[in-house]
């Protein structure tokens, strides 16, 4: 089968690496020549957000699938009148590209999420009350694009753009859920995810499985991916993400109509990856076995400020001498302060035992210039 994808960044490195023992072919689109899926696909340079490149690349595809979620939705519109199969659908990619028309999603199929504004420029009357978090309706990224509005006096720092603006949501965790539907209509999840966030110690960039969460948490989420699936109305992996407040209420932040960072643990952490589950959807194949083996987490590797040019990962070899440790690296040449580069999962017993592994971790290792 020839599989399309949109996109040719770690995400769909990972996905290939996860389906090469099965038997297709994966074409992936991506404007950057050397980048991380290049020289282990069937290539095509092009640009995902130009709709003549994608109805060029996806006309002979026997499925159209994205690793990113900024691309040309009017051509895959058109792919799907063509007959060709898109996953996930045009439509839940549209609704997610404008953080505007997700947030009226939310609102609409009473799916829990923060109260908010719609503002078409700083000229409008603000009625949302103090703080608030403003979210550009496009173009935002990894957290740019999104600031926090504490008073007044933080007024003419409002972007004037078209933005959500969003209640402050007092964060008690922040979680993630994976699920994925095939074309016959099995969903199936994986267990909740957590980004470990204490500035005091310095975890920004640890995600965790399982969490820790009581049954009526749980049990909230669960009508949560219920009411965004049926609303979806899509095949494909979502990774929704989420909050839980101080007072136990979960709210959904937003939603990734794709393969997720959240998930990347699951590649050792669980009995299946969110790779390999999301390969069972674009094949609608029988969803795979999700459970979690103990305890696993990820961490980020991501260039050190300070350093651009050619890549060099400081400390590796220790880590690979560890017994519970597995390097992941996206085959970027290149490295810039803050770009993801590569990951590392671990694995352990409890949950004290994997932070204090993944914390030695983070200081054995280092990602610089040459
Ligand atoms: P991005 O798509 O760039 O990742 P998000 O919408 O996820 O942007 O926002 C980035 C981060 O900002 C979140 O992970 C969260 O920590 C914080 N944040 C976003 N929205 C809210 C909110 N309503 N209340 C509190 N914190 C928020």
């Amino acid at each position: 089968m020839k599989i399309g994808i949109l996109g040719g960044g770690q995400l769909g490195r990972m996905l290939i690496q996860e389906a090469l023992k099965y038997d297709d072919q994966f074409h992936m689109l991506d404007p950057n020549e050397d980048c991380s899926c290049a020289h282990i696909s069937v290539f095509t340079k092009g640009d995902f957000n130009k709709k003549q490149d994608v109805l060029d690349f996806g006309k002979d595809k026997d499925v159209v699938s994205i690793e990113i979620e900024h691309v040309n939705v009017e051509a895959l519109e058109e792919l799907e009148k063509q007959g060709v199969k898109v996953i996930p659908n045009s439509n839940i990619i549209k609704i997610i590209q404008q953080k505007i028309l997700q947030k009226q999603f939310y609102d609409e199929y009473q799916i829990p999420s923060p109260e908010f504004q719609i503002i078409l420029s700083k000229e409008e009357e603000i009625v949302i009350g103090f703080p608030f978090v403003q979210k550009l309706n496009t173009g935002g990224y990894d957290g740019k694009g999104v600031q926090i509005i504490k008073d007044e006096n933080d007024f003419n720092n409002l972007w004037d753009e078209p933005s959500v603006l969003e209640n402050l949501v007092d964060i008690d965790k922040e979680l993630s859920l994976i699920i994925a539907k095939n074309e016959r209509g099995e969903i199936k999840s994986f267990p909740v995810t957590e980004m470990v966030a204490d500035p005091k110690l310095n975890l920004l960039d640890f995600n965790i499985c399982p969490t820790q969460i009581s049954d009526d948490v749980q049990n909230q989420i669960d009508v949560i991916a219920e009411k965004f699936m049926k609303a979806a109305d899509s095949e494909g992996l979502f990774a929704i993400e989420l909050f839980l407040d101080k007072n136990g209420k979960v709210w959904v932040n937003e939603t990734a109509p794709r393969l997720h960072n959240s998930g990347h643990q699951s590649q050792e952490g669980n009995a299946n990856s969110q790779f390999e589950q999301f390969y069972r959807v674009l094949k609608n194949l029988p969803l795979a076995d999700t459970s979690a083996f103990g305890f696993s987490g990820m961490l980020n590797l991501v260039g050190e400020e300070n350093f651009s040019g050619k890549v060099k990962y400081e400390g590796l070899e220790n880590v690979l001498k560890l017994p519970n440790a597995y390097v992941h690296l996206y085959g970027k040449t290149e490295t810039k302060p803050g770009r993801k580069m590569g990951h590392i999962n671990v694995l352990a017993d409890s949950r004290e035992e994997l932070l204090e592994q993944l914390i030695n971790i983070k200081s054995l290792v280092k990602v610089v210039a040459e």
